[in-house]
């Protein structure tokens, strides 16, 4: 029986897995270094403040894998040989594959900075970083204070995290607005000042430059780079960004980039190996996609596209309009298809920028100057449809329709109709002095 081996057990391995036991009887193996079972890395904040276990952040019970017999590995993959098909483990076993996929996720950035392997220095992607912040970022006796370098949508994260138990945050954030390489302006400056209201020492333009050590190689503090100034800390969390996960496959012969090589079949250069997931990066981005897409539904797409490769009904992967969601604090954000911050935006994008009087909920609207047809839309503080959209996207809709029609996304109208006049009112008002 055909062996199929799948290193990673994180959302897109384990679709993978769930999608080839629907479709075949092949043997199959997931391997991972990090846990027993499979677990949402999106609810990990809520286990630190304390809303879940961690068990609750396993959608299957124990009993699941065996059931469906997919068998589960826990050891580290050092090397892979493609040769001869054999993977050789840091515990010192060996396993063989028929066919292998690489779905090993991410990890986070260090740019070598002094100190950055200390005690209580950490990164807020593993369970392990989970276990650590728990250690070192108890309460706030124990931590006084804890600084956060890189404010991407981990670093804001960790923030709510370090927050709920009144830890005191300060908050190193490299531009000069939050997250303003994606956000258009009107939007990354509402963040700021509610990242702000929250009492986070939020500091723009900033980077860190040294973390110090005490006499026991803990951290002390951190110094900034710009002034030099020394601030106290415990707990640094480094959320500058996650790199995939592959340094293990640096002396085999799969091709790699910042990633896995991968075609749009998921297949790399080796005949019978593909990746998924973080770790993999297209040679040819897809549309306005980066080559490596490092979020969930994208790793659960790519996860059920190669099952139904693998299982002999040859498919490329396509993943239609893009989405995303996440959350600042108290303000959930969504966005779908493209709306380019100030950063890579198109000198054919043209924005309608919507923000209700109490800053913390707008939308942005893209759209194209000459044609006004429909790029994109983020919402902040709202719910929206994601299949109005997907639908609206793919009709090529105008602007004036999507403003017309906002009622019909809207995921709650109730709570809606307060906003869709002034919406309305203030898109009439900016096309009259546009
Ligand atoms: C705190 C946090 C919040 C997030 N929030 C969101 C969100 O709101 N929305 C969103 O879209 N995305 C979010 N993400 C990103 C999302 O979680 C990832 O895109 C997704 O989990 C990646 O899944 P994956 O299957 O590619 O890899 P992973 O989930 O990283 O799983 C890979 C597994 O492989 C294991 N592994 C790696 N190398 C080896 C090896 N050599 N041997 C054995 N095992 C190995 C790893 O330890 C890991 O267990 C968040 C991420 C984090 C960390």
């Amino acid at each position: 029986m055909e062996h199929i081996v799948i290193i990673g057990n994180g959302i897109s391995g384990v679709t993978l897995a769930r999608h080839i036991r629907k479709l075949s009887d092949k043997k199959i193996t997931i391997i991972s270094a990090e846990t027993d079972y499979f677990f949402s890395r999106t609810a990990l904040m809520y286990v630190y403040m304390g809303h879940m276990k961690f068990e609750h952040t396993q959608p299957y019970e124990n009993w699941f894998w065996k059931k469906n017999r997919i068998e589960l590995k826990k050891g580290y993959v050092k090397t892979v040989e493609t040769k001869s098909k054999t993977l050789y483990f840091a515990e010192g076993d060996t396993m063989q594959y028929d066919k292998l996929i690489i779905a090993t996720g991410s990890k986070p950035n260090k740019f070598g900075w002094p100190g950055q392997d200390l005690e209580g220095v950490m990164g807020m992607y593993h369970k392990q970083d989970l276990e650590n912040l728990e250690k070192h970022a108890p309460n706030k006796e124990v931590c006084k204070r804890a600084v956060i370098v890189g404010g991407g949508l981990i670093g804001i994260e960790l923030a709510e995290m370090l927050n709920s138990r009144s830890i005191p945050v300060t908050f190193l954030v490299r531009e000069d607005s939050f997250w303003n390489g994606v956000l258009p302006e009107g939007e990354s400056g509402m963040i700021n000042r509610h990242i702000k209201n929250h009492h986070i020492d939020l500091r723009l333009s900033t980077n860190l430059k040294e973390i110090k050590s005490d006499e026991n190689g803990n951290v002390k503090s951190v110094i900034i780079e710009e002034t030099g100034e020394e601030i106290p800390c415990n707990v640094v969390g480094l959320t500058a960004g996650v790199t995939p996960n592959i340094d293990f496959l640096k002396d085999s012969e799969i091709e790699l980039g910042r990633g896995v090589k991968v075609n749009r079949f998921l297949e790399t250069n080796v005949k019978d190996v593909y990746a998924i997931g973080d770790c993999a990066e297209q040679h040819e981005a897809i549309g306005n996609r980066r080559p490596i897409e490092a979020v969930w539904y994208t790793g659960r797409m790519m996860g059920e596209t190669l099952a139904q490769t693998i299982c002999g009904n040859k498919i490329e992967y396509k993943p239609g309009h893009w989405f995303n969601s996440a959350k600042f604090l108290d303000i959930e954000y969504q966005t779908y298809g493209w709306v380019f911050g100030e950063r890579g935006r198109p000198e054919y994008e043209k924005h309608f920028h919507w923000k209700h009087n109490d800053d913390t909920k707008c939308i942005t609207v893209a759209y194209h100057k000459d044609t006004k047809e429909f790029l994109g839309i983020n919402t902040f503080g709202i719910r929206m449809r994601h299949e109005t959209f997907d639908t609206w996207l793919t009709e090529k809709k105008d602007v004036d329709y999507v403003i017309n029609h906002l009622p019909e996304a809207n995921f709650d109208p109730e709570f809606y109709s307060k906003f869709e006049n002034e919406i309305l009112k203030a898109y009439n008002n900016q096309l009259q002095t546009a």
